[in-house]
């Protein structure tokens, strides 16, 4: 497993994988960990979790610099993460005991009530574009429940996996409630199978989420799956357009362009089209796109040159389907896998623009007739994970919202995700809830509790 840092091409460091041996131990020592951790109470694992939060605000320019040297996100973006981190265990140490009390309910029972307890250890199949804020936002509600966490992160940032663990043993839980196997995808499988795995959780592209899905479905584990997205930015004729242009520029170059709740189909009402795609490209070129240590830089490169070269061919498919290049569309001529702000106007259904997740900083631009064809090509995508409309009539925003085939609707505003509020998707964009009190309820046993 190697890291490589995206800006310079220079190789940071080589790890060793664990062998399969190695990894049944760390498996079996998670069984052994949840027989306790399981009993310990939420102020005592609420105390461990808040001193988790302490510890990445402590480590925070340590942990930022970890991130982009190894998948190359600009600094102030990697410095907010570790904050949101904090703020995720915070927000589960303070509130898992009232989200996970138990519930009365009147029967026939002269008592009955439900409770909620842990499943066992529970492994994340994590990615790399978030590589601290996945974990830990799947990290602090299990663990809160009284499960304990196995990471396989992605291949190219096994730096900051081994970091995430060492935060955590950092804080004080006990070795085993949290670990990670540095192990590439084909392990993956086999420790799916494995007797001690009560439920897995992947974060990635369909594929990624299939495979490990259907390795769960056959040894009947539960999953929740946080896969791609196309999301739609739909800009209506009484939109505040420039606002709207300028929101849309950070929304879909936000992490280098490379995040599943980026907008990527800006759907925009006939009488606005032209004004929308001016304000557009002149805030797409505007961006700063350069060095991602340097405070100044809003773009930096992308986390691998596999990943900038399919980036290209979809730009290169689109544009010979009919799509018109407005801005960027090349490579830049300088080390490092750099790809500029890119935006492709008559974006329609069938290109590769509009049908696939474009992964980096392409803005697929798409006229609609009226805002009822504009919901429409919204949902004309395998994908549905956010959404935005941009509409000063919020009653019209309520209607459509209900319309929108998708995990969140954000009116007049970009998507994000945030604890107190659930996350995920519908249709290839996957299943299952993470963040709030629907995330935390995702990895326990609803146990019914009756007596006569
Ligand atoms: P990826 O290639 O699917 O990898 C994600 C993780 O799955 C990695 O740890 C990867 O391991 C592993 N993996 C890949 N193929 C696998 C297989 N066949 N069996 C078992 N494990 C497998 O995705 P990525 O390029 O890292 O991340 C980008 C994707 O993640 C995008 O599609 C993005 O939209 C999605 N994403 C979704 C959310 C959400 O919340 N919905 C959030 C962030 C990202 P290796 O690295 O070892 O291959």
């Amino acid at each position: 497993m190697q890291s490589m840092n995206p800006a310079t091409e220079a190789v940071i460091r080589d790890y060793p994988e664990h062998s399969p041996e190695e990894t049944d131990e760390r498996l079996d020592f998670a069984r052994q960990t949840f027989d306790f951790w399981r009993r310990a109470s939420f102020e005592e694992r609420g105390l461990l979790m808040a001193r988790a939060a302490q510890v990445l605000r402590k480590r925070k320019e340590e942990l930022a610099a970890l991130m982009t040297s190894e998948m190359g996100k600009v600094i102030v973006q990697a410095e907010a993460e570790v904050e949101k981190c904090a703020w995720v265990c915070d927000f589960y140490a303070e509130r898992a005991e009232g989200f996970l009390s138990e519930e009365a309910v009147q029967t026939d029972a002269s008592r009955s009530y439900v409770r909620f307890d842990p499943l066992g250890p529970v492994l994340a199949v994590m990615p790399w574009n978030f590589p601290l804020w996945q974990v830990f936002r799947f990290a602090a509600p299990a663990l809160m429940a009284g499960n304990v966490g196995l990471l396989k992160h992605a291949s190219n940032v096994p730096g900051c996996a081994l970091a995430i663990e060492e935060v955590l043993r950092e804080a004080g839980f006990p070795k085993g409630a949290f670990q990670t196997l540095l192990i590439g995808s084909k392990a993956v499988e086999a420790v799916v199978r494995h007797p001690a795995v009560a439920a897995v959780t992947l974060t990635g592209s369909d594929p990624a989420g299939r495979s490990v899905a259907a390795a769960a479905g056959a040894a009947l584990k539960k999953t929740v799956l946080e896969l791609g997205g196309s999301d739609p930015f739909v800009v209506l004729r009484d939109a505040d357009v420039p606002k709207a242009a300028r929101t849309a520029a950070q929304a879909r170059c936000i992490n280098n362009g490379q995040s599943c709740i980026a907008a990527k189909r800006f759907i925009v009402e006939a009488p606005v089209y032209e004004a929308f795609e001016r304000e557009f490209v002149k805030a797409m070129s505007g961006l700063a796109v350069g060095d991602p240590a340097d405070r100044k830089t809003e773009v930096g490169p992308l986390a691998r040159q596999d990943l900038m070269e399919d980036l290209h061919d979809q730009v290169y498919r689109s544009l010979k389907a009919g799509a018109q290049l407005k801005c960027g569309g090349k490579r830049l001529p300088v080390r490092g896998f750099f790809y500029p702000p890119t935006v492709l106007s008559r974006v329609e259904p069938g290109m590769a623009a509009f049908e696939e997740e474009t992964f980096g900083p392409v803005a697929a631009l798409v006229l609609a007739e009226d805002a009822d064809h504009a919901v429409a090509l919204a949902n004309a995508s395998p994908f549905g994970l956010g959404a935005c409309l941009w509409t000063a009539d919020l009653a019209l925003a309520g209607r459509l919202a209900a319309e929108i085939e998708s995990g969140s609707v954000f009116v007049n505003g970009m998507v994000k995700s945030d604890p107190r509020l659930p996350f995920g998707g519908v249709k290839l964009s996957g299943y299952g809830r993470e963040l709030s009190a629907f995330g935390i309820r995702e990895f326990v046993n609803v146990k019914t509790v009756w007596m006569a």
